[in-house]
């Protein structure tokens, strides 16, 4: 077993810290030039390899990082090759001493094809393959002279798997659960939902008859007037077996009691009453949000990036040139999201006529292929003279660096976590047309809890599009009010990872933590 040392070597340093100014030549699957100190502890971890995963789980390697620890990042196979087609050798190779980057197959089939992967072939593939993979790969950073052993394990609580196969080896072993606490906490409940025979659904008709409007006011720390049309749409089934329902059973049930602790990328005053029943089930729990720019500045370690995308450049420029503050409608529906071609019509249609400015990012992956793609994006005849000067349409963009521009006014988002985090951390209220999973307690959430939102129909047609825009856009009370929360919980959220902040106290107790056992 690893023997416990006092407390982390090095407490956090700025950017600029000699410790980490020497680049590395040293490629991602190279040993680390300089021999790292034996007593170093050194966490290796492991997110689900999807966009919304690798990004907040970058942002904590950073901050684990700068406070002294041995990191090892893993990237499937298939993102590491993302990542260097579109971002280059300097996204994923060790800028710093102490911080490497590793690959192990994600049990998919090889492909080159840079567009999100099937999300349910992926669990169901790295659930299968990855224990074995990451099991060698442990053995072998421990062979790897120079490096010190592994004493930890931070993995993704979509990776379940790997606390046992961490447990197994003798390792400290965490989950790292990226959705929001109400998210987490309706999962926790997934459970509850089956034994209480909500789930599965007695046969299709329960998708559209109104049981999706049953209420569910028995769940502690949830708000009261929840429905069942709020929960993860993962419970959406008719089948007992369905693969989504029963991972995410077993990740609550089994997986995340058997790790040592859990971590949550969100903050105290934003999901108290949610993180307080949380804690009461699983009593380690480290609350470390906003993992954003305060805990993990941008100076920091600069060239790695986990955008499986190039961001498109003109964003900030065309943001500049805006006049007025507050004045950009920014549309973006994140990594997973597909839309059909009508939807897109609608949605420009919509834009256009709500006369505000905007930048629409429409990922080249994102409008589904209904067989009669001509290869030209799905938007109105004469669209783009149309909104010449005032609509700018890219494939990705740095979103935190677009959420945080003065003109950027509001965001119309499918309420992934991190986006609905970084429009809370960016102050800016938001429409919401969720698509899946917990995106849907999230809408529900910022809507009716942190009353920074307003939800759009699922088959929202271009006069909603137009109304919602020029509602959130507009001078009236309740864009206003929408405003003024927004700028609260951004306050809150920069109190949290400030110094004693709520956040700051949890990472520090979690580095305390893990540094206690060494190499
Ligand atoms: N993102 C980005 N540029 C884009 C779209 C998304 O940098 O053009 C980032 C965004 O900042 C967030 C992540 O990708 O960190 C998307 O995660 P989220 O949980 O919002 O949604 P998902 O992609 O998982 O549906």
């Amino acid at each position: 077993m690893p023997a416990p040392i006092q407390s982390p070597a090095v407490f956090f340093q700025p950017a600029e810290s000699a410790r980490h100014t020497r680049a590395s030549k040293s490629m991602a699957m190279a040993p680390s030039s300089k021999p790292a100190k034996t007593t170093t502890p050194h966490i290796l971890l492991l997110p689900y390899p999807a966009q919304g995963h690798v990004n907040p789980f970058l942002r904590l390697a950073k901050a684990l990082h700068a406070r002294g620890l041995h990191v090892t990042f893993v990237h499937t196979e298939h993102n590491h090759g993302r990542l260097l087609r579109s971002r280059g050798l300097g996204a994923v190779t060790g800028a710093a001493d102490g911080f490497r980057f590793e690959t192990i197959p994600d049990g998919l089939p090889r492909s080159e094809h840079d567009a999100t992967q099937d999300i349910w072939a992926l669990c169901e593939a790295t659930r299968r393959a990855c224990p074995a993979h990451l099991r060698e790969l442990v053995e072998r950073l421990g062979r790897t002279e120079g490096v010190p052993p592994v004493t930890c394990v931070v993995a993704d609580g979509a990776m379940g798997f790997a606390v046992h196969a961490a447990k197994d080896m003798g390792l400290l072993a965490y989950l790292f659960f990226t959705p929001s606490a109400c998210g987490f906490l309706c999962y926790l409940n997934f459970d509850q939902l089956v034994k209480r025979g909500y789930v599965p659904f007695r046969d299709e008709s329960y998708f559209t008859n109104g049981y999706l409007d049953s209420p569910v006011d028995w769940i502690t720390g949830m708000i009261s007037n929840l429905r069942l049309r709020d929960f993860p749409t993962f419970i959406r089934t008719t089948d007992a077996d369905d693969v989504m329902l029963t991972i995410n059973i077993k990740q609550c049930e089994l997986d995340a009691p058997a790790a040592d602790g859990i971590l949550l990328n969100t903050y105290d005053d934003l999901e108290r009453a949610a993180l307080d029943a949380i804690r009461e089930r699983l009593p380690n729990t480290f609350v470390l949000g906003p993992l954003g720019p305060e805990v993990s500045p941008p100076s920091y370690l600069p060239s790695l990036t986990s955008s499986l995308w190039k961001e498109d450049d003109r964003c900030v420029a065309w943001l500049d040139a805006q006049a007025a503050d507050c004045s950009v409608m920014y549309v973006n529906f994140g990594s997973i999201t597909v839309v059909t071609r009508d939807q897109m019509v609608e949605f420009a249609r919509g834009l256009a006529d709500a006369g505000s400015p905007f930048l629409w990012v429409v990922r080249p992956d994102m409008v589904r292929d209904d067989g009669d793609d001509d290869g030209k994006m799905p938007v109105p005849d004469g669209f783009a003279e149309e909104v010449a000067g005032r609509g700018l349409m890219v494939g990705w963009c740095d979103q935190e660096a677009v959420l945080g521009h003065r003109a950027t006014g509001g965001f119309l988002s499918h309420c992934g976590w991190n986006s609905t985090l970084e429009s809370l951390c960016a102050g800016v209220p938001m429409l919401c047309w969720p698509f899946f999973s917990e995106q849907v307690t999230n809408c529900r959430y910022a809507c009716e809890e942190w009353g920074v939102g307003v939800q759009m129909p699922r088959e929202a047609g271009r006069g909603e599009v137009e109304a919602a825009v020029r509602e959130l856009m507009g001078d009236g009370d309740k864009a206003a009010a929408m405003r003024r929360k927004a700028a609260e919980w951004k306050e809150k959220a920069v109190r949290a990872v400030a110094a004693g902040g709520s956040s700051q106290r949890d990472l520090k107790r979690f580095v305390d933590e893990i540094a206690r056992v060494k190499g």
